[in-house]
């Protein structure tokens, strides 16, 4: 023992003590012991995986005489450590055990195997019966313990429960149901002998750890639930209800437990059981098909068809086929396509005036569903560089006779139907598209006078000055 366990023990009380040396008290050991091979028989023992701490007390009777179906749980009555509880219990002259402590800090001990009789409880019989627990309290009334002696308290009395078969916690507080089972299977050293252990806070707490526990035993004997929203098939293989082939029957929704051996599925596919506890196998399950079928809604809006232009209409696809007895026009927009034919009949479309596509209002030819051509498409553009004369057929162009006026220099458009002119001449459009012929010209008369030469401007001085000369004697003459 070191320092550190030493003073703790120091801290418990004597009547600490004391009552950890009360389990012991009884006398027919080996008629027990005998009766202890039958019970042991019929039951494998276990000890608590969550278990911290080791240390097993020479106090105790080897074997049970009966099987594990109660717990009793006591109160140390000192805040102890799991080791102090278990230097307590290893001196032989202690003569006392308990199958578990717990310490303060929740810490479990072990110092008594389940598989035999610890000497806590003053009672041979109950603690043959029973799994015995010491948790570190107080040293006074109500002797408390910590919550996190408590939680650990909660987590190992469930799973001694688990492990030894006892369905479920049963607490009324009432000593006459000793050994009645059925009715109770928690006990108390109180009833066994004159101590205060387990104290008033465990006492009061009875019921509350009986609840506790039950409710993780019934979390814990429940397979995973597996909810199923709708009718699905059943299949005898995860094969078979990966591929979607040999179902045999169907479960209806509702909800179902997966079977435990394969908790996660297989290959993406569940096995599930009305068996709540998951332990027995059902039939394989496709997930993909646990989905509500429902119908699709109707969709709010139809598809769409866009007129570019007005486009006539027709009563009958055969009409608008034929482009005959249109009843009318409608103008360009966004309509509806008649969603009995989203695709047309016969190249026609049924146009519908309602988003949803539910009435066949016209039909419409969609041949008739283009553009005309637009003023936007420009012809050729011819640039004029002077100002020209302009003729009303290209022969007299051609001939420069017959001009019929001229036309100021400017961009125009090569008349539609000749774009590369005709016998040399070209036929000109007032329209951007080219599409009038307004006028014809000569491209020969399409050029800006070229400059004067130098003997042009001598003569031209010349006549300038003889002009000058003319005007003068004129003017002589008309004095
Ligand atoms: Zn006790």
């Amino acid at each position: 023992m070191n320092d550190k366990i030493i003073t703790e023990i120091d801290e418990l009380s004597e009547s600490a003590l004391r009552e950890l040396s009360n389990g012991y008290g009884d006398s027919n050991l080996d008629e027990e012991f005998v009766a202890g091979v039958t019970a042991t028989s019929i039951q494998t023992f276990t000890n608590s995986p969550l278990v911290n701490y080791t240390k097993i007390s020479p106090n105790k009777t080897i074997g049970r005489n009966h099987i594990i179906d109660t717990i009793t749980i006591h109160c140390v009555e000192g805040q102890c450590t799991v080791q102090t509880l278990g230097d307590i219990f290893y001196p032989a002259s202690r003569k006392a055990s308990s199958n578990y402590g717990i310490g303060y800090d929740g810490k479990i001990g072990l110092y008594c195997d389940e598989k035999d009789r610890s000497w806590c409880s003053s009672s041979a019989s109950n603690d043959h019966r029973a799994i015995t627990i010491e948790v570190a309290s107080d040293t006074k009334e109500p002797y408390a313990v910590k919550d996190a002696a408590y939680n650990s308290l909660i987590k190992l009395v469930t799973d001694i429960c688990k492990r030894n078969n006892i369905k479920k916690l049963l607490w009324v507080n009432d000593k006459s149901l000793i050994g009645n089972i059925e009715k109770q299977n928690m006990t108390i050293h109180r009833w066994f002998a004159d101590t205060s252990c387990p104290g008033s806070y465990l006492l009061n707490k009875m019921g509350d750890i009986a609840s506790k526990v039950n409710a993780n035993l019934s979390a814990a004997l429940q397979g995973t639930e597996y909810k199923l929203v709708t009718k699905v098939n059943k299949y005898v293989s995860a094969a078979d209800a990966k591929a979607k082939k040999n179902s045999k029957g169907t479960y209806s929704a509702g909800t179902y437990y997966i079977y435990r051996n394969y908790p996660n599925g297989y290959d993406g596919m569940y096995n599930i059981t009305t068996d709540k506890t998951g332990n027995s196998a059902g039939s394989w399950i496709n997930p993909s098909e646990n989905i509500i079928q429902t119908t699709p809604p109707a969709p709010s809006t139809a598809k769409t068809y866009t007129l570019v232009t007005t486009c006539r209409i027709y009563t009958t696809a055969a009409n608008a086929k034929s482009k005959i007895n249109s009843v009318g026009t409608w103008k360009a927009g966004t309509y509806y396509i008649y969603n009995k034919y989203l695709n047309g009949y016969n190249g026609m479309y049924a146009l519908s005036l309602a988003k949803d596509g539910s009435s066949p209002d016209a039909w419409i030819n969609p041949t008739e569903n283009v553009k005309s051509s637009t003023p936007t498409i420009t012809s050729n553009e011819y640039k004029v560089v002077t100002r020209i004369r302009i003729y009303t057929t290209a022969a007299n162009a051609k001939a420069k006779k017959n001009s019929v006026g001229t036309w100021k220099p400017g961009t125009y458009y090569i008349y539609n139907k000749y774009p590369n002119g005709y016998d040399g001449m070209y036929a000109l459009s007032l329209a951007k598209n080219g599409s009038s012929p307004d006028a014809w010209i000569n491209p020969s008369e399409n050029v800006v006078a070229a400059a004067l030469s130098v003997d042009t401007i001598n003569e031209t001085k010349k006549i300038s000055v003889i002009r000058k000369i003319v005007n003068e004697i004129i003017k002589l003459f008309k004095k």
